[in-house]
């Protein structure tokens, strides 16, 4: 789960660490007085979508020579014109696709004079099990390219949970970013609060990009993202009532509260599976034959027939999807409960499109034959290769 930046900055302020004052603003009106409400005399107006690259994104129908998600604003008026003009418009950044995403949140902030800007991130490291910490004297800039050109530039490494963390590791950072003198002590504290406020909040990743010294000479987080473990977050009631569904695909939105394992993704073959390994399976067979997977989805092994009639729903209401390959190995799972659930979702729903139906395991003829006599336009395969093929065909043509 992510947060806006606003979000991120709040919480980093309640544990010590340092960002600067701000103010934010969900209509337009409350803009001037939030403004006013910050010292000056330099003003950063900052959209809050889920998505990095804002201040390089562009807004759409924009005017020419229009900044992008990020302004700087010289007056209270200045700022507050600023956050009104980019309220409810869409902005488009290298990470949100090109259909970019609706701004209903502006982040007033008082503006800092920047010496120098540093990348800083924490993440949980799957190659070591650990957390890593990777920084970076490449600051503002996209760290995926620093990596790609100028590698020997990011410093990483992990900490060992049993020892915990130390000064050392604050001044290892401090000295990759060649701070001197009292920023070598700011470090130290920003790193242990940064790995306090990480393992507390059960967090995935914690990027502040940029790091920066202000011109009198102090570290300040001018940027924040967060994202945050979902299967931890029960845990944490004060994160879970951060999210904003509005940033969310509203199908993976849907799924969640059904418990099912969805990813939307941008092909045109609608995926029913059971067990995450299958449905990775199921995904490059597809590929292998020449199609692109509309979605992974995993129902999981307890599925209820109305998870699965929501599943299909969760589907077919995607406009992308020309076809739905059905693919489910019968364990604890049984086939008998699917194919009551697809046929509930069918007469529920209707059927557009071509469906592909391959069921093997538990109670596979009475799966088989729920679905033959239920005079729904069902093509049946017999193995994994011979479904991904059908669907294919019954696609492309
Ligand atoms: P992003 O583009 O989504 O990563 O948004 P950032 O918050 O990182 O802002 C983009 C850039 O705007 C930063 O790299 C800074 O160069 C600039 N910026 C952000 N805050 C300030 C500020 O307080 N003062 C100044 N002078 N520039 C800022
Ligand atoms: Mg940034």
């Amino acid at each position: 789960m992510n947060i806006h930046e606003y979000q991120a900055k709040a919480l980093l302020r309640s544990y010590g660490a340092p960002v600067s004052d701000g103010r934010a603003v969900l209509r337009a009106e409350e803009a001037k007085t939030a403004a006013g409400e910050l010292d000056g005399p330099l003003w950063v107006v900052k959209a809050q979508i889920h998505a990095g690259g804002r201040g390089k994104g562009h807004f759409k129908e924009a005017e020419a020579g229009e900044k992008g998600g990020v302004r700087l604003a010289r007056s209270v008026e200045e700022a507050a014109t600023e956050a009104r003009k980019m309220l409810g418009r869409t902005l488009v950044t290298h990470q949100t696709g090109p259909s970019g995403k609706q701004v209903n949140r502006i982040y007033i902030e008082d503006g800092s004079d920047i010496a120098k800007e540093f990348y800083l991130a924490l993440l949980v490291d799957r190659q070591t099990s650990r957390i890593s910490f990777v920084c970076s004297t490449e600051g503002g800039m996209d760290i995926e390219e620093v990596a790609a050109k100028t590698p020997e530039k990011i410093l990483s490494f992990s900490v060992d949970p049993a020892s915990g963390l130390s000064d050392f590791h604050g001044r290892r950072v401090a000295f990759a970013l060649g701070l001197q003198g009292a920023q070598v002590k700011q470090c130290v504290a920003l790193i242990k609060t940064l790995y306090k406020l990480f393992v507390d909040k059960d967090m995935e990743m914690l990027e502040i990009n940029p790091l920066v010294i202000t011109t009198e000479g102090n570290l300040k987080c001018l940027d924040a993202k967060m994202g945050f473990d979902g299967n931890a977050i029960y845990r944490h009631p004060d994160i879970a009532a951060l999210r904003d569904e509005t940033e969310e695909d509203p199908k993976e939105l849907a799924a969640s509260k059904f418990d099912l394992n969805y990813i939307a993704l941008d092909g045109e073959i609608g995926c029913m599976v059971n067990g995450a390994g299958l449905a990775m399976a199921t995904m490059d067979i597809i590929k292998l034959y020449g199609a692109e997977p509309a979605n992974f989805l995993d129902v999981g092994g307890g599925a209820t027939k109305e998870k699965v009639t929501e599943a299909f729903k969760i589907i077919t209401s995607d406009p992308n999807v020309k076809g739905i390959l059905v693919n489910i190995f019968g364990g604890i799972m049984r086939c008998d409960i699917i194919a009551e659930g697809v046929i509930a979702a069918v007469k529920e729903v209707g059927l557009q499109v071509p469906l592909v139906v391959r069921l093997e395991g538990t109670n596979v003829d009475l799966g088989k034959k729920i679905i033959n006599e239920s005079g729904l336009n069902v093509i049946a395969a017999d193995n994994l290769s011979d479904a991904a093929q059908k669907i294919v065909k019954a696609v492309k043509g």
